[in-house]
């Protein structure tokens, strides 16, 4: 069995005590092991501040992209072995597996196309200066540098190469050294992207730390330039938040938690439109992509009354197409839930929807998998609800159901319940709209905006070319208010400022400008 060790202070460390093991959740092999017991955290804090920092911000942003290049590349040329683990550690089918690497590798190489352009600073200037007083020379103007200390990462167990790179991206392009955890359930992906380019000598010491298993007292040393970046539950988001290192000293946060996302066919959605059809299209792979463990799956689908039965009908006969086993079998389309945990949340999650909505596919306790022995690993079939009373229901908005499930809420069609009902979701991270009634969307699209992180538009002339409800591009931003977390990655260069401190110069115009860009 392969020992997960953590890189800190440049050097691998196996960590002490009882480690947790790692499993194949299709066969309950036991895969790999961890503990990080025996590190001294406040040390690894300090190695990134005062060696990882300054190596970074002496290359400036292209140098930075430079790397960020060689990171995307040298793991693309490992594909093939980081898809088998993803397979064997994740559950993952292939095409699962594709999905978590490809989009770390593809987030890596736009930040290093983004940040070739920025040139050898290490700053940003916000937006135009403003003249201050009556003087023209006097102004006023806004200037990002790097924040100088530690950028700590925590990750959730569903996308341990994407939701480890797209973070590292984005924090060592804006110039801070980086204490990555992935959950450790799935940590060996992770660990091997990690290994890989720490074996390839890409990085400067002190840029990159990465800790399998607890992150122990971490937190609690968190200082005034640190920033935190969590990923995960909104319960554990909610207990991070309030450790005492963060909160006394003001170290940044960024939340990106659970969500109730949504579907919404328009009232023009008729059946067999291309609209309707790129609806069903993606609540399907929303339900199945993963296993349904993705934190923007399609958890609730408005569907207008006329089309309930075609939609019920159309993504029942879609999701009978799917075979579930082990990714490793020919023909299969959905792996196993990640862990034990996720798979007995799911069944109760299920029978509490079950109390507001009768099941119209599937069955939370019932499924064949195939190629692994009768009852082994941790198996979900696709359960698709339908509320009785949409108005009065009430679990479908609070309860994240982290697995294969989606329920439709039957609505009147109109601009003005759709967004009444989204909103119950207390703030989401994305939304998709199938519709192209302009007057619908006028409605509907500015009364989403305030509830939610994304809202992807399909109206017929992109019906066939966008990208699906739950992808998260680079180029937009991800995250969303409320039960969301509250929290903002990735949108191009917009990520970058979590990671730096926006500061106001007032002063002679000409002068700041020669010294500032
Ligand atoms: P989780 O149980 O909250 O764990 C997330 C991470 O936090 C793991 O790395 C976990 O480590 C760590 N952690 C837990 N308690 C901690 C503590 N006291 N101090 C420091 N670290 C701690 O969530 P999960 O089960 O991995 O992920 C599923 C959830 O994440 C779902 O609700 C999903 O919606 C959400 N999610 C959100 C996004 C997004 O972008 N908004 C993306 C993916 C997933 P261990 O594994 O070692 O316990």
């Amino acid at each position: 069995m392969i020992r997960l060790e953590s890189y800190v202070l440049d050097s691998w460390q196996p960590g002490t005590g009882t480690p947790r093991t790692l499993l194949n959740p299709a066969t309950e092999e036991p895969l790999a092991e961890t503990s990080s017991e025996g590190i001294d955290f406040e040390s690894v804090l300090n190695h990134a501040r005062v060696v990882g920092g300054p190596n970074l911000r002496a290359l400036g942003f292209s140098g930075r992209a430079a790397l960020l290049k060689a990171m995307s590349r040298t793991l693309y040329a490992q594909r093939e072995h980081l898809l088998d683990i993803a397979m064997a550690n994740g559950g993952n089918t292939r095409k699962d597996a594709k999905f978590d690497v490809d989009g770390a590798t593809a987030t890596l190489a736009y930040y290093a196309s983004l940040g070739k352009n920025l040139g050898e600073t290490n700053l940003l200037q916000d937006a135009e200066s403003e003249q201050l007083t009556q003087s023209p020379r006097f102004h006023g103007l806004h200037v990002w540098s790097p924040r100088e200390g530690a950028a700590v990462h925590i990750n959730a167990f569903n996308f341990p190469a994407w939701g480890t790179f797209e973070k590292a991206a984005v924090a060592l392009l804006a110039g801070m050294p980086i204490i990555t955890k992935p959950a450790t359930s799935s940590a060996w992906l992770a660990y091997e992207m990690v290994k890989i380019v720490i074996d390839e000598g890409i990085l400067p010491a002190g840029a990159l730390q990465l800790i399998c298993g607890s992150t122990g007292d971490l937190l609690d040393h968190l200082g005034p330039q640190d920033v935190l970046a969590f990923t995960g539950s909104a319960d554990t988001g909610a207990t991070l938040r309030g450790t005492q290192g963060p909160v006394s000293a003001s170290s940044r946060i960024n939340v990106e938690a659970d969500s109730l996302n949504s579907a919404v066919l328009g009232p023009d959605a008729e059946r067999g439109s291309e609209i309707y059809l790129a609806a069903v299209r993606n609540i399907v792979t929303e339900m199945t992509q993963k296993a349904g463990q993705k934190c923007t799956a399609i958890r609730r689908i408005l569907v207008p009354e006329a089309l309930l039965e075609a939609v019920e009908e159309d993504v029942a006969a879609e999701l009978d197409t799917y075979t579930i086993g082990n990714p490793t079998e020919p023909g299969v389309r959905m792996g196993p839930l990640a862990t034990a945990g996720q798979l007995r949340d799911y069944r109760a999650g299920v029978a509490t929807l079950a109390q507001e909505a009768s099941i119209v596919y599937g069955s939370a306790t019932e499924v064949s998998p195939v190629g692994v022995p009768e009852n082994t690993g941790f198996f979900a079939g696709p359960v698709l609800l339908k509320v009785e009373d949409t108005q009065s229901a009430v679990a479908v908005h609070a309860l994240e159901v982290f697995g294969p499930v989606a329920t439709i809420l039957p609505y009147d069609g109109s601009a003005s319940e759709a967004a009444e009902l989204l909103a119950r979701g207390a703030g989401s991270l994305a939304a998709s709209v199938y519709s192209s009634d302009k007057t619908f969307l006028r409605e509907l699209l500015p009364a989403m905006g305030p509830h939610h992180g994304r809202i992807l538009v399909i109206d017929k002339k992109v019906a066939d070319t966008a990208t699906g409800h739950g992808m998260v591009l680079p180029q937009v931003v991800h995250g969303g208010p409320g039960r969301a977390g509250g929290g903002e990655e990735l949108g191009g260069l917009r990520g970058l400022r979590f990671y730096m401190q926006r500061t106001g110069f007032q002063g002679n115009k000409a002068l700041l400008d020669r010294l500032l860009s």
